[in-house]
């Protein structure tokens, strides 16, 4: 089962927040429509939420960064940290419309200079994720932007890294929320915003 936000703001153009719930409404089925399923991927029994079809809709990717970016439009957010690889599609315009910073966080030995580095247990097994140790400083306040909530541990190791950096984390964008892996349970006391929820 699907649900939206239930209720939406959008930016305007001085920065605040105005309630357009109606225009919100058709634009997020828009959206959810560019969304597709795909069953057994990477393995069997996973429904991979692939957002390509979205990136070919020029309309609906532009408003998916303005409904990401709106709730932290007053947040001051200095570094955008995107998580390897989808969340690089989204947090690459989100950190323009906020005019921020970009910082890629990406599986071990893909980044070039020195690195922070952060482990988290899997299912089976542990996976570690590197950021560059000067993308972030303690004067940064970091808004963290993937594509998928799922059970959590990917968003939090994140948030970790960050904040053994010593940065602020003021919060996580995502663009679809898996309600029932209870990612949000894991991620306890932060600020999370998500477009698409599947119960
Ligand atoms: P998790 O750590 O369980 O919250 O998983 C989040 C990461 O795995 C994100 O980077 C997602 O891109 C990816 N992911 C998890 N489940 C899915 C799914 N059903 N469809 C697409 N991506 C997923």
């Amino acid at each position: 089962m699907f649900h939206m936000k239930s209720s939406s703001r959008t930016a305007s153009t001085s920065g605040s927040y105005e309630v357009s719930a109606v225009n919100d409404t058709n634009a997020l089925y828009d959206i959810y429509q560019a969304i597709r399923d795909v069953p057994d991927f990477p393995k069997p029994g996973i429904v991979f939420k692939d957002i390509t079809p979205l990136l070919l809709e020029p309309a609906s990717f532009r408003r998916v960064i303005e409904l990401m970016a709106a709730p932290f439009r007053a947040s001051h957010v200095t570094r955008v940290v995107s998580i390897e690889s989808r969340g690089f599609l989204l947090g690459a315009p989100i950190a323009l419309t906020l005019d921020a910073g970009l910082v890629p966080i990406r599986k071990p030995g893909k980044l070039p200079a020195a690195t922070g580095r952060v482990e988290y247990a899997l299912e089976y097994g542990t996976d570690a994720l590197e950021m560059h140790q000067d993308a972030v400083s303690g004067r940064d306040r970091v808004l963290i932007v993937d594509d998928v909530l799922a059970t959590g541990g990917t968003a939090e190791a994140a948030a970790k890294l960050v904040r053994t950096h010593g940065a602020a984390v003021v919060g996580f964008t995502f663009l679809i929320e898996l309600d029932f892996l209870k990612g949000r349970g894991r991620l306890r006391g932060e600020r999370i915003e998500a477009l698409l929820h599947y119960a």
